[in-house]
């Protein structure tokens, strides 16, 4: 498999490089030239989550060692997951409801990051690399708490995340401020998800920034990191075949998943999977009040000039979508087209496609947003109705699946992806739920109370760690605080 980026397509290189470099150097993104591979769903049908991982990760990231890969994605997929099928289904007739928040941090992005540190590490030793690994990473909220608790104290590696000070929540916050290791540290930044984003990219592309610091490479633990997409692409298929072997559907009959939307990383995933033959009938992009992938899929037009909201979603509190751009390569399989659009971004805020690249995109995709009311009346809906609770990200995608539903009258099967658990957002579910209480701890307890479901320890243990990280710099001073971050670690 190789991998280009979206901005230069001359610019191949392996799965290992790709995966140590985490951005390419002119701003694009690593992205795999598709051969025409289906997986033979048969086949995987009887494998656990472990199997199938090891199916699907190395076809896509071939020049590993297949013996270290396997024992990689034994050690990620252990009892850091509080629930042995790793991404449980939960079915609920038509609807089922994929649960990808049983990792340490309790939202979809453990799924990922449990492993990334091991495929580096693969990675390095595939090139024969010494140097020290400084890992930057831009968070929204759950990024970064996956990452700090996948790379804590791991050997060479230093990890650095920047988080906006205004718009996680209370939890997400203190997942961060309490994260343990020696190679760690946490800057919240004034601004939004948006201008953390810019910078840690920026940083990549700035050809200065490792001048003089002879014993550090950087790497990326977002989503911008093929490291991270990958991965993702196993639970779609582990969802399909589940439902499979439930009765639910025939083997090759297509279904629709419903994803809730950022930085479109994980629908992305959803997409190199129906690429390799699952069979998908539509992905279906969920949104916020932040809808503007919403109108792109619609309109076509990708338009910066709109508010930005904070929303009880937090996690999809994001205008630049960074995955995107990969989207753009597969469909117009052009580099200078989508390095013209990706300059027309930066410099005017706008960039229009034609209709017919519209269209093409419009066969896989669809897409609603929901206002915070509708996302409430939704975690009430099915938590009164349905008997199940949902956190504000998957009750963005479930109001999707409603809309969706009344609006084609379909009759398709469909999964929602669960992508955090309700008890990292409980003030605001509990306030859905017709309930008041500011302080998260005791909004736990009172949202375990209502609905009989356990608190996870990881966030119930949290009330009683010591604050370790609780600088906050502006948001031009963060070129600054990257360069002595990495001085420091070169120096260590
Ligand atoms: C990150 C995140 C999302 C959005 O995922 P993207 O890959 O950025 O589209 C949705 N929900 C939760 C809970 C998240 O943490």
């Amino acid at each position: 498999m190789k991998y280009v980026s979206s901005r230069n397509n001359q610019t191949e290189v392996p799965a290992s490089i790709a995966l140590i470099k985490g951005l390419c150097e002119d701003g694009g993104l690593y992205t795999p030239i598709l051969e025409d591979k289906r997986f033979d769903l048969e086949e995987l049908l009887n494998k656990d989550y472990k199997g199938l991982a090891y199916e699907i990760i190395s076809y896509f990231l071939d020049d590993l060692d297949k013996d270290k890969l396997k024992k990689a994605i034994d050690l990620a997929y252990d009892s850091k997951f509080d629930d042995q099928e790793i991404t449980p289904l939960n079915i609920l007739g038509d609807l089922s409801i994929l649960e990808l928040w049983h990792g340490r941090t309790c939202a979809f992005k453990d799924v990922a990051l449990s492993l990334l540190p091991y495929l580096l590490q693969l990675a390095y030793e595939k090139n024969g690399l010494q140097q020290k690994l400084s890992i930057l990473t831009a968070t929204s909220g759950d990024t970064g708490k996956a990452a700090l608790e996948a790379f804590a104290d791991v050997k060479h590696t230093y990890i650095t995340v920047f988080y906006p000070e205004i718009g996680v929540s209370d939890i997400q916050k203190l997942q961060m401020a309490t994260s343990i290791g020696n190679n760690v540290e946490v800057i919240a930044v004034k601004g939004n998800f948006d201008d953390c984003q810019r910078l840690v990219k920026k940083a990549y592309s700035d050809k200065d920034i490792l001048q003089g610091l002879d014993d550090v490479i950087l790497s990326s633990a977002n989503s911008i990191n093929i490291g991270r997409l990958v991965p993702q692409i196993v639970y779609y298929f582990y969802a399909y075949l589940k439902l499979v072997k439930e009765k639910q559907i025939q083997l090759s009959e297509e279904i629709d998943f419903f994803v809730p939307t950022g930085n479109f990383g994980d629908i992305l995933a959803g997409y190199l999977a129906k690429k390799c033959g699952l069979p998908i009938h539509k992905l279906i992009c969920a949104s916020n009040s932040n809808n503007i992938l919403t109108d792109f899929l619609h309109q076509g037009s990708y338009d910066l000039h709109r508010p930005f909201y904070t929303t009880m979603s937090p996690s999809m509190d994001i205008l630049i979508s960074s995955n995107l751009e990969r989207l753009l390569y597969f469909v117009l399989k052009d580099s200078d087209k989508v390095s013209s659009l990706m300059k027309q971004m930066d410099e005017n805020g706008i960039y229009e496609l034609d209709e017919k690249t519209l269209s093409k995109i419009q066969d896989d995709f669809d897409s609603f947003y929901a206002s915070e009311e509708n996302c409430a009346e939704t975690i009430r809906k099915y938590f009164f109705e349905k008997h199940v609770l949902i956190d504000p990200h998957a009750a963005v995608a479930c109001h999707a699946y409603e809309r969706y539903k009344e609006e084609t009258k379909n009759e398709r099967k469909a999964v929602v992806l669960s992508t955090a658990s309700p008890f990292k957002f409980s003030s605001d579910v509990l306030h859905a739920l017709g309930k008041q209480e500011s302080d998260p701890f005791k909004a736990m307890e009172k949202l375990s109370d209502l609905s009989g479901c356990k608190i996870p320890q990881s966030l119930s243990e949290l009330k009683d760690l010591p604050i370790r990280f609780d600088k906050a710099i502006e948001i031009d001073e963060g070129m600054d605080a990257i360069k002595n971050r990495l001085k420091e670690i070169n120096n260590a």
